[in-house]
């Protein structure tokens, strides 16, 4: 079934667990983290950034999670990743995604807050809820590469007046994690994190979750955390699968043969953050 993510995020905020988000790049992905959640009987979010809906166009990604969405018993968000302007935004919201992030993170203040507002204006006109981001998140993001500047912390109070002015319906949040490959052991600062959870009465999103350890997205998801993103670690999975395969049949040409490993490859690593995440803490 495809629904929004609004009633997954509150039930999770509830019941303090996480439903984690994965990043979808083709077909093949989507069947994996649909088979993922079935064997899990987990709820779960696929989201598209908009640099993978400018290699297959929104609609087909959208067609692809809908499909999934009609065989699952589980629940199925179709998300859109770091909107990056209005347009974008609402021309996912227009294809059919039931979820729609716009990130205006790398404006000003008042910026983000006006850009935020207008999107969520369209949305929820149609039902559809919309998470933003205050603070960056650092790393490579889309082909952005935040790597070289600091990564400055989401400020608490300014969270809180950000929610309250944009009502927008989930939040993500800049408490020391990056998109990319991590060099080294990633840090969550829980201090900034249970202050805007104690300030913030919304759904809280935590971005670039490859490579941070479990024992941490616990402690996030203990501190208000209720929606978990996956990408790059989804991408590896892939691709490791391919390249495993073309290695020990250097003569195959059949992408549906090594189409399975891939797929295999991914299920396996979603399903185990997925079981992580179903916990309630
Ligand atoms: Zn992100």
């Amino acid at each position: 079934m495809l629904v929004t993510s609004l009633e997954l995020l509150e039930d999770a905020k509830k019941n303090h667990y996480a439903v984690g988000a994965f990043n979808v790049e083709n077909m093949e992905m989507v069947i994996a983290v649909l088979k993922a959640a079935e064997e899990t009987k987990s709820p779960v979010i696929m989201q598209t950034t908009p640099g993978t809906i400018k290699y297959a166009g929104a609609d087909f990604y959208f067609a692809n999670i809908k499909a999934a969405a009609e065989r699952a018993s589980v629940p199925v968000v179709c998300h859109l990743d770091h909107g990056n302007n209005f347009e974008i935004a609402v021309s996912a919201f227009h294809t059919g995604y039931t979820s729609i992030m716009i990130d205006g993170s790398k404006l000003s203040f008042e910026e983000n807050i006006s850009l935020t507002k207008s999107v969520v204006k369209v949305c929820h006109a149609g039902g559809v809820p919309v998470e933003a981001e205050l603070g960056r998140v650092g790393g490579k993001e889309d082909g952005l590469d935040n790597t070289k500047t600091e990564n400055p912390f989401t400020d608490p109070g300014e969270a809180a007046e950000f929610v309250e002015r944009t009502g927008c319906d989930s939040l993500a949040v800049a408490v020391g994690t990056a998109h990319g490959v991590y060099k080294g052991v990633p840090q969550i600062n829980f201090d900034v994190l249970s202050k805007i959870h104690e300030l913030v009465n919304i759904p809280l999103v935590l971005h670039g979750t490859s490579g941070v350890p479990d024992e941490q997205v616990i402690e996030c998801i203990k501190t208000g955390v209720c929606k978990v993103n996956y990408a790059t670690d989804l991408r590896i999975a892939f691709t490791r699968g391919i390249k495993e395969y073309i290695k020990n049949n250097p003569d195959a040409f059949d992408p549906k043969k090594y189409g399975v490993v891939a797929i295999e490859e991914v299920k396996k690593y979603t399903a185990q953050k997925m079981l992580l995440m179903a916990k309630k803490f």
